[in-house]
């Protein structure tokens, strides 16, 4: 840096002028040519790379923002939903990777979920967007998102699709069934919900209200 800082002092008037519009016209390219940062989450499956395409056509596709973009409800609307497992805790830590709640039904009413009741639960989108599925992936399984160009929600242990990947959703429609694949240890519904890329914790977004 001497070396250079001694140069720079040498320098005749138009070549310390050259240099600082060298400068500037650096700074401009190198502003231009940064990208937003990619979120990361394991629970996401498929290509980084494909996510930032994506993501921009959304951006085109849902400019307007609208009541039903913003993820709103309990996903299985049942009013006999149990949170399993809390947010930011056990394996849900740490919560900026791993960040959600695991639901599951009390089928028999005695006050704890069951595996009967839970087992291929219907699942609904808590908002509109356009669906990423994304089969056999670990630790999320059969793991399906619904994203718009603010909210991305994420559903993972699936049993089963009710929608393909790429189709547009609306909020309240039958997304899924619940499952156990992936890392899980029975059948639970593993919900997230991310707000420009941030993970967010989702009894912030009425996931008590179970009907809607
Ligand atoms: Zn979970």
């Amino acid at each position: 840096m001497a070396l250079i800082a001694s140069k720079i002092m040498t320098l005749s008037r138009e070549q310390f002028i050259l240099l600082l519009l060298a400068l500037i016209g650096l700074g401009f390219l190198v502003q231009q040519t940064q990208q937003p940062p990619l979120q990361t989450s394991l629970w996401r499956g498929g290509a980084l790379s494909t996510q930032r395409v994506a993501r921009q056509s959304l951006s085109a596709a849902f400019a307007p923002q609208s009541a039903t973009e913003h993820p709103s409800g309990n996903p299985l609307r049942n009013p006999r939903t149990v949170i399993t497992q809390g947010y930011g805790v056990g394996s849900h830590a740490p919560a900026s990777v791993w960040g959600g709640i695991d639901l599951a039904v009390d089928g028999d009413g005695d006050g704890k979920a069951d595996p009967q009741g839970t087992w291929r639960a219907p699942v609904y989108a808590t908002h509109d967007g356009v669906a990423r599925v994304r089969p056999d992936t670990w630790p999320g399984g059969n793991y399906l998102a619904i994203e718009n160009n603010r909210y991305k929600t994420a559903y993972a242990h699936l049993d089963s699709y009710a929608v393909v990947d790429g189709q547009p959703i609306v909020r309240g429609q039958l997304i899924g069934y619940v499952g156990s694949t992936g890392m899980s240890s029975g059948p639970h519904l593993h919900y997230e919900v991310w707000e420009h890329g941030i993970n967010r914790d989702p009894l912030d977004f009425d996931v008590l209200r179970h009907e809607w």
